[in-house]
């Protein structure tokens, strides 16, 4: 365990995307996605002074989030990490998908710089605003000179991306990292490393190309009592090219649901095995089964099989 609180006086540069901590509203009729970046800046008063840039992105609910909008951050996101005065960069984002964002950026850019992405439970018109603490956050560990990789930070935990899920839909504490923990906390403004900073491979621009439009369809199939193989007929016959099966338990499947996803891969569909169970990996592979998403929930396996997808036809 580490403590420390080394902070560059580099740039940050703030890349928003909309969600909570953008919008208006009381706590649960607002609208996610209404207040410019410009603005949310400008309600933190601890953040006068900083040396900080700010963009807008895009404006969404992050429910609505789409392909078309991470390639756009995520080509953003390679201008500026490419600048040498830019410490780290910030994005600020709804919560429903925010970790699928930061697993698709992990696996694509894996930055050298850090990305810190936060978010609200609350909108900034809330007695309960919980936005400009986790923007201060963000921002403080953003411009941290020991920091790299794609973060996650809120309520003073800082996740990686791996592991970061909105676990409740309306606590204010409504994130988690499940049996893995946090890679860090900050209270009071200093760092504290539980954990080594996300590494890994990225895949690069390369990999995604220019249009997104033209990425393989990928789409998630649950597997529950009663469950049958008429939806991954219906998926097959749209287009679809990758399927992950959300499993239940240690990723076991409905034998109905088993035999149409065996069909599928006789076409040549691809499959992954993950579990509907939050927070928990897949352990294991028993002979015959379905190839396994390991530590992936079943969205960010969709993702991974994407990316595995394009990847093998370029
Ligand atoms: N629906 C909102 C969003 O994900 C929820 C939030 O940000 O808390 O954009």
């Amino acid at each position: 365990m580490q403590n420390n609180s080394q902070h560059s006086d580099g740039l940050v540069v703030i890349l928003a995307t909309g969600g909570t901590i953008a919008g208006s509203g009381d706590d649960v009729g607002y609208t996610a996605g209404q207040v410019g970046v410009a603005d949310l800046v400008a309600a933190v008063p601890a953040l006068a002074g900083r040396a900080l840039e700010a963009e807008q992105v895009a404006q969404v609910d992050s429910k609505d989030m789409s392909h078309a909008i991470w390639r756009t951050l995520a080509e953003r996101l390679v201008h500026h990490l490419a600048r040498p005065e830019v410490a780290g960069i910030v994005v600020t984002h709804g919560t429903d998908t925010l970790e699928e964002t930061a697993y698709f950026l992990h696996r694509v850019l894996g930055p050298a710089k850090p990305v810190v992405l936060t978010a609200a439970m609350r909108p900034v018109t809330s007695l309960q605003s919980d936005g400009p603490q986790n923007l201060l956050d963000a921002v403080t560990i953003a411009a941290h000179l020991d920091v790299r990789g794609v973060l996650a930070v809120l309520q003073g935990r800082v996740h990686g991306p791996v592991d970061v899920r909105k676990a409740l839909p309306f606590a204010l504490d409504a994130f988690s990292s499940g049996e893995a923990g946090p890679v860090a906390l900050i209270q009071e403004g200093q760092l504290r490393a539980l954990r080594p900073w996300p590494a890994g491979t990225p895949l690069g621009m390369s990999a995604i190309g220019t249009d997104p439009a033209a990425w393989p369809r990928v789409d998630i199939v649950v597997s529950h009592a009663g469950a049958d193989g008429v939806v991954v007929d219906a998926l097959v016959a749209a287009g679809a090219r990758g399927l992950v099966v959300e499993g239940t338990g240690n990723g076991t499947v409905h034998a109905s649901l088993l035999a149409a996803l065996a069909r599928a891969q006789a076409t040549g569909v691809r499959v992954l095995r993950a579990t509907r169970c939050a927070g928990a990996a897949v352990v294991g592979a028993p002979a015959g089964a379905l190839p396994s998403a390991g530590e992936l929930s079943p969205a960010k396996a969709r993702i991974e099989l994407l990316l595995e997808i394009l990847t093998s036809a370029a």
